[in-house]
């Protein structure tokens, strides 16, 4: 043996803290502990227990994916695997594909279909704007995509595109099918895969489903499922061919090992939405975020986008000139155990309002962690009129919806 065996490798007790940090950032979120006991255990992958748990695991995706028929596939993968699904079984080499770009993760799925091939027109949207329906159909009109890929929830800079089932149903008027990223906004805001006409619905575990990274979930369209049985070429991408998923999701048969801990633990965080009700769920989301919004602003900080284009799902914070991001989310976590996110783009810090973070309890923390560290970094907020603000807001509906 000519490598020798490390040391000074720690136990992770040595390693993390004590406590764990809030995750308050743009995602992983808090998961709820249900989620992470499931995580915790292994069953064979080919038994009758992992065959009842899948069909579940189906009946629950159409569900929050509010789809009669759509083809629910898992992907053991982070929220990226199951774009790539998407866009890969969907997208031949040498079609047109229309992609709308808010920011980041909308340009990646751009990004995605120019590796398959395909000739790619982006619509780049003006940062801190939603899509606006009629001019994604004059692209539509000019281009004549076979396929348009959008964001609901862009979650690097905090914009959410409003007119999407408007755009959904446009692009189908032009015989193009709809991939929709919901990675952060599925089971957080409204989304209705039958009803707006979406073809591929794409989630990842980590943000709005409350749930661990690295279990994904893709829906497909009766329309879609149709394309992709009827290709003739070979996909490139073997782990992400769809029909070969559908052996295990669908016939009870050996794709590649699924990842057994990741499907029971998005199993139960769909039991928790389902118990919870969809409708019910957006508006802990929404009352929340919007809380927590009025408390930012009471302090005397800005949101970065404008009400009518504002995601729920995260909030974006512009950083007041004199203090650094980075300085800022270090003294929220060293300090106060609050965990929040920067950016990759504008000058902004970003607050998730996903699943567990949406709690009162956490709301308050956050707020608190928040302005108490600008403060002792020289920003003099006012820390009391923020809290003031978030518990007037949420006050109003507190205790009868068991927050
Ligand atoms: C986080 C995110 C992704 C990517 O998910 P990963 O699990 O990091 O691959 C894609 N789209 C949106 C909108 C996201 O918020």
């Amino acid at each position: 043996m000519r490598i020798a065996v490390p040391n000074n490798i720690l136990a992770l007790d040595n390693i993390l803290p004590d406590e764990p940090l809030l995750m308050m950032g743009a995602g992983p979120v808090p998961i709820p502990a249900k989620v992470a006991a499931a995580n915790g255990i292994v069953i064979n992958h080919l038994g009758d227990t992992m065959a009842h748990i899948i069909e579940q695991v189906k009946v629950m995706s159409r569900y929050v994916f509010q789809t009669q028929d759509g083809r629910i596939l898992g992907v053991a993968g982070p929220g990226s695997a199951a774009m790539e699904m998407a866009v890969v079984n969907l997208v031949l080499p040498g079609s047109k594909v229309l992609s709308i770009c808010n920011g980041f993760f909308s340009h990646r799925l751009a990004q995605m279909a120019q590796r398959v091939g395909a000739e790619v027109v982006q619509l780049a949207i003006e940062d801190g704007e939603g899509a606006d329906a009629q001019r994604v159909e004059q692209y539509i009109i000019q281009h004549q995509p076979q396929v348009l890929t959008i964001v609901q929830g862009e979650t690097s800079n905090t914009v959410c595109n409003n007119e999407l089932a408007a755009i959904a149903a446009i692009a189908k008027q032009h015989d193009c099918l709809v991939i929709v990223d919901a990675v952060c906004t599925l089971s957080t805001m409204a989304f209705d895969m039958d009803e707006w006409g979406v073809d591929a619905v794409i989630t990842g575990g980590q943000k709005g489903l409350s749930c661990i990274p690295g279990i994904s979930l893709v829906g497909f369209s009766a329309k879609a499922w149709q394309h992709i049985e009827e290709r003739k070429d070979q996909l490139k991408h073997w782990c992400l061919d769809a029909k070969l998923a559908d052996q295990f999701w669908y016939k009870k048969s050996y794709h590649y090992t699924a990842p057994v801990s990741g499907i029971l633990a998005i199993h139960e965080a769909l039991r928790l939405v389902c118990s919870e009700t969809l409708s019910v769920r957006f508006d802990r989301h929404l009352r929340c975020s919007q809380a927590l919004q009025a408390g930012i602003e009471a302090m005397g900080l800005s949101l970065y986008v404008k009400p009518q284009a504002r995601l729920n799902s995260v909030v974006g914070i512009t950083m007041p000139r004199g203090v650094e991001s980075k300085a800022l989310l270090s003294t929220m976590s060293k300090r106060f155990k609050v965990e929040i996110s920067g950016s990759f783009g504008p000058n902004i810090v970003r607050i998730g309002q996903m699943g567990e973070q949406c709690r009162a309890h956490n709301l308050f923390r956050t707020l608190h962690a928040f302005g108490a560290s600008f403060n002792l970094l020289g920003q003099k907020l006012d820390l009391p009129a923020g809290m003031a603000a978030l518990e007037s807001a949420l006050n109003k509906f507190q205790f009868s919806e068991g927050l």
